[in-house]
């Protein structure tokens, strides 16, 4: 998957086959973005896309209309199918059975661009091993009295307890308020063992920086706090793609980091539509080289962290 990118690297893909419609139809009004400005950002930053949700089955936010109306969430093959999009039949929490969308190439993402997709949204899990989680993802939401320096406080210290569990994890702003920890998981770990792994890790967090965290929903309770979000880690939940647009004013962009860059962020929004690609340009490396070659599993953490 990383060759895909160094081979093409540089040239924008360029997607055969997908007409676009209505490429003037303005998406973001206070920026005045349109369907082609978003078309054009999903051409230049495929290479990097790509690996993130390729061959996972994935949810998407669709505004058809611009992010002022009505969006759809939609993780189903819609009836009359796609073209370009993969299909996976899956089980759903209820016992039956439906048919997930997943992004297969850069045609099966222009292909939900057309169809008025901003938010790609994937499972920590591959189409052929679904109830194998090989990414667990720490969602760290602040509340809203939480200053921008207490997030990355955080961060740092949700690295330093993973490090304390010889777990190697990675950065990525949302787009939005807050920040995701990332670990990846080879060889990957069942759903049952990854909710327990993410469920106790959150509440030692919470139990060793009271004052910092809080790992319950409970939203009264978390205003002055940062509510470390672990519910993402469960068959079927989702998390936002590296490199997704987000259907917010701004036309912000979820950037995967170098830890070592945290200090200059000064919010979860830092990066959007223009400023992504020109980052990207100036980048030497991927912020997260070696997370595909990395192997860390949950095997012998669960035991520790009962006594973190
Ligand atoms: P922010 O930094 O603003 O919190 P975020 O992407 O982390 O941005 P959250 O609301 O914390 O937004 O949600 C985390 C992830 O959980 C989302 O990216 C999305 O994939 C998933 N998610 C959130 N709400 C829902 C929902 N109602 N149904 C399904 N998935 C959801
Ligand atoms: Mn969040
Ligand atoms: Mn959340």
């Amino acid at each position: 998957r990383a060759s895909a990118r160094k081979r093409s690297a540089g040239k924008a893909a360029a997607p055969a086959g997908i007409a676009i419609t209505h490429p003037e139809r303005v998406v973001y009004p206070t920026d005045g973005y349109t369907k082609q400005d978003v078309v054009n950002y999903y051409r230049t930053v495929m290479d990097w896309f790509l690996p993130g949700v390729i061959d996972r089955p994935t949810s998407i936010i669709r505004y058809p209309d611009g992010i002022d109306k009505p969006s759809f969430f939609q993780k189903h093959i819609p009836s009359g199918g796609l073209k370009y999009v993969g299909s996976v039949k899956l089980k759903e929490e209820t016992g039956a059975a439906a048919i997930y969308l997943y992004p297969q190439s850069a045609e099966s993402v222009m292909e939900l661009v057309q169809y008025g997709t901003l938010e790609f949204h994937p499972w920590g899990a591959r189409v052929a091993t679904p109830d194998l989680a090989d990414r667990v993802v720490f969602d760290l939401d602040p509340g809203p009295d939480v200053s921008w320096e207490r997030v990355v406080a955080a961060a740092r210290l949700v690295r330093k307890l993973l490090a304390d569990l010889e777990l190697e994890s990675f950065l990525r702003t949302t787009g939005g308020k807050g920040l995701h920890v990332v670990v990846p998981l080879n060889p990957p770990s069942d759903w049952a063992t990854v909710k327990q792994f993410a469920q106790g890790f959150a509440g030692a967090l919470a139990g060793i920086h009271p004052m910092e965290f809080v790992a319950v929903s409970t939203k009264s309770i978390r205003h002055q706090k940062i509510f470390v979000d672990y519910l993402r880690n469960g068959r079927g939940a989702t998390a936002v793609a590296s490199y997704s647009l987000r259907g917010r004013p701004g036309a912000p962009v979820a950037v995967p980091l170098r830890w070592e860059e945290l200090g200059k962020i000064k919010s979860g929004a830092q990066f959007d539509i223009h400023s992504l690609p020109a980052r990207l340009k100036r980048l030497r490396k991927d912020p997260w080289a070696g997370i595909d070659e990395l192997e860390q599993s949950l095997d012998k953490v669960i035991g520790k962290l009962g006594g973190a």
